[in-house]
């Protein structure tokens, strides 16, 4: 299929969800993940109308920012290695893995006086142990110690829902990110506003929106997955 038919389908589930909880569709920005595709099937996702992009190795990344350039808006969605960071800055200016110090430490000191980089704190809601992500304990410590490196901006929380037949199953933790969201953004700090909820991939992207995410990641459901 297209990729205009597939962005149909999934703007026709996303009114639905929509519909269900009372939003407005236009809380919801698609970001198209290309990771498992080429640069002509990115290039159709630009002419398709979707402005946000996704990548999760470095490699990939920088090749398709070059390929495609600052026509559209580019999340970084993988786990990021500190030695990496200055390259990837270049072109990636929304990070949705911030999970460690050493990485805030890093974007800090690659950063040009001024410069900020929007990032999604990861969180690993599950548990599960292959995912990354910090505690929600842990959660109000790292916001504190984010203070220090005034180039990252945490404009909200990311997670990655555990893999499911029923995607029904995934939905406290996406709720549980929310409350976490609306927790951290009632607290108006000046360094994390935290607005932002990414969540929901191809599998469970419907039960996220329910639940209230802004940025959903969709790679196999919208460009395909080969
Ligand atoms: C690959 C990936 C996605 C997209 O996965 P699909 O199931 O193909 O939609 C979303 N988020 C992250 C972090 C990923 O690595």
């Amino acid at each position: 299929m297209s990729v205009s038919e597939q962005l149909e389908a999934v703007k026709e589930q996303i009114r639905a969800a929509c519909f269900k909880s009372g939003r407005s569709e236009k809380e919801v920005t698609i970001i198209a993940v290309t990771k498992y595709v080429s640069i002509e099937r990115a290039r159709e996702a630009v002419e398709a109308g979707i402005e946000d992009f996704g990548e999760n190795r470095l490699e990939g990344a920088l090749e398709k920012y070059e390929a495609l350039g600052n026509q559209v808006n580019w999340h970084f969605i993988g786990s990021l290695q500190s030695r990496k960071v200055k390259e990837l800055l270049h072109a990636y200016r929304i990070i949705h893995s911030l999970d460690r110090k050493s990485l805030a430490k890093e974007i800090q000191k690659r950063s040009e006086e001024g410069q900020t980089t929007d990032c999604f704190i990861q969180l690993n809601v599950s548990g599960e142990e292959s995912k990354a992500g910090i505690a929600a304990d842990e959660l109000a410590g790292f916001l504190d110690m984010l203070k220090a490196y005034p180039a990252v901006r945490v404009i909200g929380l990311m997670t990655m829902a555990p893999y499911t037949d029923d995607p029904e199953e995934v939905r406290p933790y996406f709720r549980k990110l929310r409350e976490l969201r609306d927790e951290t953004a009632a607290k108006h700090l000046p360094h994390a506003p935290c607005t932002e909820l990414s969540m929901g991939m191809s599998n469970d992207y419907h039960i996220a929106v329910e639940e209230g995410a802004t940025y959903i990641r969709l790679g196999s459901s919208l460009v395909g997955s080969e």
